[in-house]
């Protein structure tokens, strides 16, 4: 578009924006902390289905520091149920180093903001150009499908290319309504298919309406084909605690899970599990095939083997304790088990 397209552009989208864009909580009175946390939120949850968490979480987190203050495990039951719990626990990361590094006031240059735990350059800009009004472009699904069908671009194309047109088409004086409309217009109107153009207020600028190519854009995605995977997991009972272990990486989402091996190929389940029963317990531990639990996540369609055991003194002594390490309750496992393939493992071995 040229500079003065961009003008009439911009101005189109900005009227629309300003009669039609939807009345959420976090609109009203857009602090940084509030932006912030509703943007953490928004990112894999529809703005429907945040809302009530929304609304419980600045009940009872209405600033900084009470978040800063707060136990992870209060944090994490209020987010039970929107997934992704590394979110929840980088919102309280954040909240201590603004505490402590920061005086509990949120700040606004975009570095700073950037090298907060958790925040990206999607939230980066978004906290700063909706809280503190700055020219900072953000690019997410909607933002990028809408630029794509304005400029008519058919094949997929490096990321860098949106946020620069962001950039470039970004109002020095009006970057926090300009990025929600963009992203309103993709969310309302510039559906994924069927997109409503008859009502759409930049019709006219638009490559892929005047040549009818609104459903041919975004190019469809490859499919990734899905990987097997055959696991064990162990659910080891002690005093009417269950075994967790500090997870690091790996497809299954959490922090703390339950022990677990990949079965490699020429091994057997039962001999996977008699080896990770050696690493943890020093093979101490009388371990039972429990039942065989089939599930996804993401790509990998995972057969998981589940072996149940209860812990006893030997086992324990050999068992290395520290950091990595915990014996979690029932009220612990709810807060800290967030993949539902480890509660289902646990819910098989309740008797
Ligand atoms: S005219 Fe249609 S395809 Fe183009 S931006 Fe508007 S809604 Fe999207």
């Amino acid at each position: 578009m040229r500079s003065h397209t961009i003008e009439k552009f911009r101005d189109s989208l900005l009227r629309w924006y300003g009669r039609n864009r939807r009345p959420f909580p976090w609109r009203l009175n857009p602090t940084p902390y509030r932006v912030w946390i509703s943007e953490i939120m928004l990112q894999q949850t529809q703005s429907k289905s945040a809302m009530p968490y929304y609304k419980r979480f600045l009940e009872r987190f209405p600033d900084i520091t009470s978040l800063a203050r707060a136990p992870q495990e209060e944090i994490l039951a209020l987010w039970s149920g929107l997934g992704y719990y590394s979110r929840a626990r980088n919102l309280r990361e954040a909240a201590l180093r603004i505490v402590e590094s920061h005086n509990g006031v949120f700040p606004s240059d975009h570095a700073t903001v950037l090298s907060l735990p958790g925040i990206g350059r999607y939230t980066a800009g978004a906290v700063c150009s909706i809280a503190f009004h700055q020219p900072q472009p953000v690019v997410d699904g909607n933002v990028r499908r809408v630029i794509a069908r304005l400029e008519g671009i058919l094949s997929r194309i490096p990321e860098k290319y949106f946020w620069d047109r962001m950039a470039g088409w970004i109002p020095e004086n009006n970057a926090s309504a300009f990025n929600q409309a963009m992203m309103e217009l993709g969310a309302v109107l510039c559906l994924p298919s069927q997109p409503l153009c008859p009502r759409c207020p930049v019709r006219r600028y638009c490559v892929a309406k005047s040549k009818n190519l609104q459903n041919r854009i975004p190019a469809p995605k490859q499919r990734k084909t899905a990987e097997k995977v055959v696991l064990v997991v162990l659910v080891v009972k002690w005093k009417g605690k269950i075994l967790l272990v500090r997870r690091r990486g790996g497809f299954i989402p959490g922090e703390w899970g339950l022990p677990t091996r990949i079965v490699s190929p020429g091994h057997s389940p039962q001999e996977t599990a008699e080896s990770l029963n050696q690493s943890l317990f020093g093979g101490r531990l009388q371990i039972e095939n429990n039942s065989v639990l089939r599930h996804s996540i993401t790509r990998h369609r995972i057969a998981a083997y589940i072996f149940a055991g209860r812990a006893t003194e030997p086992a324990l002594e050999k068992l290395k304790k520290g950091e990595g390490i915990h014996w979690a309750g029932q009220a612990q496992l709810e807060a800290m088990l967030t993949s539902s393939l480890f509660r289902k493992a646990v819910q098989r071995c309740r008797a």
